[in-house]
Formats: C-alpha cells, structure tokens, sequence
C-alpha cells in the first residue's frame, strides 16, 4: 500500500550520538532522514566519555573518525589495591561528547540527513505511517535519551522499580593524562572514573546517589584529590535517574534506540556502544520491512551489558562493595574476561 502523505522515510527523534548514527546509517541504507533534535550546536552530555573498543570500528564503518586519547584498557582502583587489564581486541577511545557530536553531525549533513530544530511530543500512527513534529514518515525511531517522550507515548515505560536510584556527575579538569587506562576509583559512595579525552584535558564522571556532592566525593579519593586544585575545563553536568525500564522496544512502526530503549548503569562505562549497534540493527529491520525483528536484536545486542551491568550494580550497592577491586585483582582472568566482554 503506497501513501502519498509521507514527507520522510524516517524521522528519528533526537539528535544524540545513537539518533546520528541511525540516521546516517539509514542513509546509507538509501533512506531518506529527518533527524528532530530540539537542541542547537555542539550537544554536550554527563558522561564518561569512553568509546569502547567495539565502538571506534562501528563509527568508522559510518564514516566518522572524532579526534580523541587512545584508551587501551581499564584500572579498578581503591586505596593501595588495584586491578588492570588491557584491553585483547584493541584500543577504545576517549572523546569529548562536543567532539564526537561535531564528528557525527557533519557526516549526517554530507549525507543529507535533514535537521529539524524542534521537540518531539506527540506521536501518532496508522497502518502506513507515523506522525510527529508536523511530519509523517514511514518508521519513526525514538532515539531521546534517558527520560524519552516516544517510550511514553508508545506506552512501553515500565515503572522504575524499587532499587536505589543512581546518577551520574561530571567534570573536565585541565591536565595532563597520567593514564591510558579508563581509572575507575572506588569509594564508600561513589565510582570516579578518569578518561583521557585531550592532551590536555581529563574527565572525571562520578556515579552515586541522588544529591552527590562532586568536590567533597572527589577530595575524600586520595589518587584524585590532587584535582580539588586543577583548572576547571567545563561546568558540573548531571544525568540520571540512570535505571530506565520499557516493557517492549517496538510498538507497530515506532522502533526505540539508545538510551530511549531502556538503560541499566553506567558503571561499566557503556552506552555508546550498545546504542550503536542497536541503530544498525533498527535500520536493517525497517529496510527489511520486519520491524518486529528488531526485538529480538537488541535483546541479543544487550544481554551480557543487561546482565553484567544489573550484576555489578548490586555488588556495588552490598556489604560486598569494599572487596569488589580486591577480588579483581585477585581473580585477573575473570576481571580481563568481564572488561573484553564489554568492550567488544
Ligand atoms: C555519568 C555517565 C557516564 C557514562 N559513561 C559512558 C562511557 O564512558 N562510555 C559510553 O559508551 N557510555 C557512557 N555513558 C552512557 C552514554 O552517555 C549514553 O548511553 C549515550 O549518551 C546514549 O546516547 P543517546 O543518543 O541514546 O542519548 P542522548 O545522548 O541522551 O541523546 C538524546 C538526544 O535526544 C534529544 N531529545 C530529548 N528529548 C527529545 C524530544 N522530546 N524530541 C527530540 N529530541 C529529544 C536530547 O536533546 C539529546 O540530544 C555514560 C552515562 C552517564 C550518565
């Protein structure tokens, strides 16, 4: 059945790294692309900013190569103990998110990827089409973020359940990297994770509790609190609640990636990755016509990061926490297995 109506194959609403790399794949698919993105410029985002190994060949299959620090394993660190592995299939990467964001639209806009300043709010379809921002496409993909308008127009938010909230603060300071590992270190409260993302520049993200004081949790970490004196790069930028649940990730022709799509945690400095590969497998379902597929993919695409991450958070969050970097340090083969697997 053809409908004349339609302006768009696509619309993909949010313009974050995972709604890019949707639609400039879709456009490599032959798709044409609206992308509806509310937020002007280079989008910036709390976040660890660690590309995975796994996701700097799946933006370089995309055409897009943003300039970072090469990041070739992960540090559990507390007090005296530590626990390093580097990573077996080679090197991620650390990148600004204003980095990576300035990367990924100039190669949606080479592609002719359209650009809709605007927000999405509400979502409607019928057998042929799906309608949003004054469009109607074929497909819609729901690609914004953590607290996602088209999961609760879809009706597949789930309620957030009865764990602890947590959330995610960072920084940048002006300093020299010391490191070419991802720093994860452990406090009674928080996780700090240190990425390199300039010669000059370093990030700090910290995961905890609501309400988290960022220089007071950062002074109280021995190995960090030398950063309590350090230059300042960028203002405090916060995320969260993290925890986000949706029952389903497709209802008829709106399809959700990336955050949007549910999230566990941050702790195991993942995201991009996943919602990566996720945008691929979305694509490949709706040129295939089997949009339904696409629940099945991104169950096999998120697994171990669904099962790892909800794992490592409740150890976190146990009486057990403080062994946590002893027993990777003293179990190196199990922490090397667990880091590649994430990492690929
Ligand atoms: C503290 C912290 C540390 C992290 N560290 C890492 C890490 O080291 N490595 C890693 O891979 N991942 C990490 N993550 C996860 C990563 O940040 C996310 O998985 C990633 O940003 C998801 O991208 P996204 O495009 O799905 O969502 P987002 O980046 O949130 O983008 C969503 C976009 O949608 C737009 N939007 C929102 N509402 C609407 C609407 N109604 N209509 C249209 N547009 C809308 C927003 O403006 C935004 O641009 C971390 C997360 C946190 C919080």
């Amino acid at each position: 059945m053809t409908d004349s109506s339609i302006d768009v194959d696509l619309i993909v609403a949010g313009g974050g790294p995972v709604g890019l790399a949707a639609a400039i794949e879709a456009r490599l698919a032959g798709l044409s692309v609206a992308v509806v993105e509310p937020r002007a410029g280079e989008i910036d985002k709390a976040c660890g900013e660690g590309l995975m190994p796994g996701a700097v060949p799946m933006l370089a299959r995309l055409g897009v190569d943003p300039v970072g620090v090469p990041l070739r394993g992960v540090s559990y660190r507390s007090g005296a103990r530590r626990a390093d592995h580097r990573f077996t299939g080679g090197e991620g990467r650390g990148v600004r998110r204003t980095t990576l964001h300035a990367a990924m639209t100039a190669r949606a806009a080479e592609l002719d990827v359209e650009h809709l300043a605007d927000k999405v709010t509400l979502v409607t379809q019928d057998a042929t089409g799906v309608n949003a921002a004054g469009l109607r496409a074929r497909w819609l993909f729901g690609c914004d973020g953590l607290h996602s308008r088209v999961r609760r127009e879809i009706g597949v938010e789930l309620p957030p359940g009865r764990r602890r909230r947590r959330y995610g603060v960072r920084q940048h300071f002006r300093v020299a990297p010391w490191t070419d590992l991802i720093e994860v270190h452990w406090s009674r409260r928080v996780e700090a994770y240190i990425t390199p993302v300039a010669e000059d520049t370093v990030g700090v993200a910290l995961l905890g509790r609501p309400g988290l004081d960022f220089a007071a949790e950062l002074a109280a970490i021995p190995a960090l609190a030398f950063l309590g004196e350090a230059p300042p790069a960028s203002t405090l930028r916060g995320a969260g609640a993290l925890r986000q649940r949706t029952s389903r990730r497709h209802v008829g022709r709106v399809l959700l990636v990336g955050d949007a799509s549910g999230y566990v945690d941050a702790i195991t400095g993942e995201g991009l990755r996943l919602g990566f590969a996720q945008a691929e497998a979305a694509v490949d379902a709706i040129v295939h016509g089997r949009p339904g597929g696409y629940e099945d993919a991104w169950n096999t695409i998120s697994r171990d990061f669904r099962v790892l991450t909800t794992g490592l958070v409740g150890l976190a969050s146990s009486p057990l926490r403080p062994a946590i970097v002893p027993i990777a340090g003293a179990l190196p083969g199990v922490f090397g297995g667990v880091v590649d697997r994430l990492a690929r």
